[in-house]
């Protein structure tokens, strides 16, 4: 999202963009399948006061403290959501935050991670009824984009992709794999499709200011949107098949994140970023100024024990990671008579004013 207003405003609320920030972690149970149920299973996770998670071994077990005691037991969030959360709680509370963070021309990313089947893609996307919190974000970000006064100085740039078997594809423009490069915003994949969704030239070719000169401060705010791989998946380990070349390639995805996270918990100057095509992407979305916010998903069926303990340990110690006070993109933009249609539209918007 690019942004071009003269009155920066960088006034920072809540929990996004304090003095020192920190990745914020959530947990997501999701309701137990016809299938589980049918099958005779038991639900297996608590929640306590709305952030701890306690995962239980037996039917009733309801001995929190005998629970805190056990390893791995007990995980504690910044929210746990039950079964009964709606896809509109889970977003006001995760990521609502941070997209207005986004407007005012910081960075934010939002990472959906769990088993196959535990509720990634119902969080993220959700159905047309019950729309998730990638959904609910564009719908946000467009609305205010539309309803604040500076609407004419906004575009926002789309861009889909999924990364798989170290292989980056567009996925708004098939085709061959993305290659990636270095450029001055970092680490980018060449030629991948920017969908312009709404183009702020294309409103400037209505105003034409010919005279003065004046300094802008040009924002640009990314939002990152992301599904992890099944987090299962990445423990096949036959080194013979198929599927385990794609394990193994998910294993590295996942351990090169890992890694990432726990030198970032480490407060390491070196991040190993260069360790996977997710993590040279993600780099701008884990470290550095980026609030960002991860939901782990889980089922609350007792089938799933060992996958839901997997994941709850993996968020806990995200939790860990503090990124840098998050600032505003901003950099200085000296417009002359020579300036873009962008800037000519802001001077003419700033005389009406
Ligand atoms: P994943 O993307 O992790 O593989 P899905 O999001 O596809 O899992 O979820 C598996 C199934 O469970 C889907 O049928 C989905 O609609 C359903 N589901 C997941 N989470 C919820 C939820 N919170 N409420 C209702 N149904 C859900």
């Amino acid at each position: 999202l690019e942004k071009m207003e003269s009155n920066a405003n960088t006034e920072k609320t809540g929990r996004i963009g304090g003095d020192e920030s920190r990745i914020h972690v959530f947990v997501r149970i999701r309701p137990m399948a016809k299938k589980e149920k049918e099958a005779g299973s038991r639900c297996c996770v608590k929640i306590v006061n709305k952030k701890d998670v306690y995962l239980t071994e037996f039917a009733n077990e309801n001995d929190y403290l005998r629970l805190k005691r056990l390893k791995g037991r007990h995980f504690s969030f910044d929210a746990s959501f039950s079964e009964s959360t709606t896809q509109h709680e889970v977003y006001s509370s995760t990521t609502a935050e941070l997209v207005e963070a986004v407007l005012q021309g910081q960075n934010g990313s939002v990472f959906c991670y769990g088993a196959t089947g535990a509720g990634k893609t119902y969080t993220m996307l959700g159905t047309l009824e019950s729309p998730g919190v990638m959904v609910l974000a564009i719908k946000y970000l467009f609305k205010n984009i539309r309803q604040r006064s500076f609407d004419g100085n906004h575009a926002v740039h789309l861009s889909y992709f999924e990364v798989y078997n170290e292989t980056v594809r567009d996925l708004l423009s098939p085709g061959r794999p993305l290659v990636l490069r270095e450029d001055k915003q970092g680490i980018v994949a060449a030629g991948i499709t920017q969908y312009m969704a709404y183009s702020a030239d294309e409103v400037a070719v209505e105003y034409q200011v010919k005279d003065a000169s004046v300094n802008i401060i040009n924002r640009v705010g990314k939002l990152s949107l992301i599904v992890l791989a099944g987090s299962e998946r990445a423990l096949a380990t036959d080194q013979r098949t198929l599927r385990s070349l794609e394990g193994a390639n998910i294993n590295r995805s996942l351990l090169a994140l890992s890694s990432c996270i726990n030198a970032l918990v480490e407060g390491k100057k070196h991040i190993p970023y260069r360790n996977s095509k997710l993590t040279q992407l993600l780099k701008d979305s884990l470290g550095g100024a980026c609030n960002t916010v991860m939901i782990a998903n889980i089922s609350a069926s007792n089938i799933s024990f060992g996958e839901t303990q997997n994941t709850l340990h993996w968020a806990y110690q995200e939790k860990e990671i503090r990124t840098k006070a998050c600032e505003a993109n901003e950099e200085l933009v000296e417009v002359s008579e020579t300036g873009t249609n962008q800037a000519k539209l802001l001077l003419e918007l700033q005389k009406e004013n």
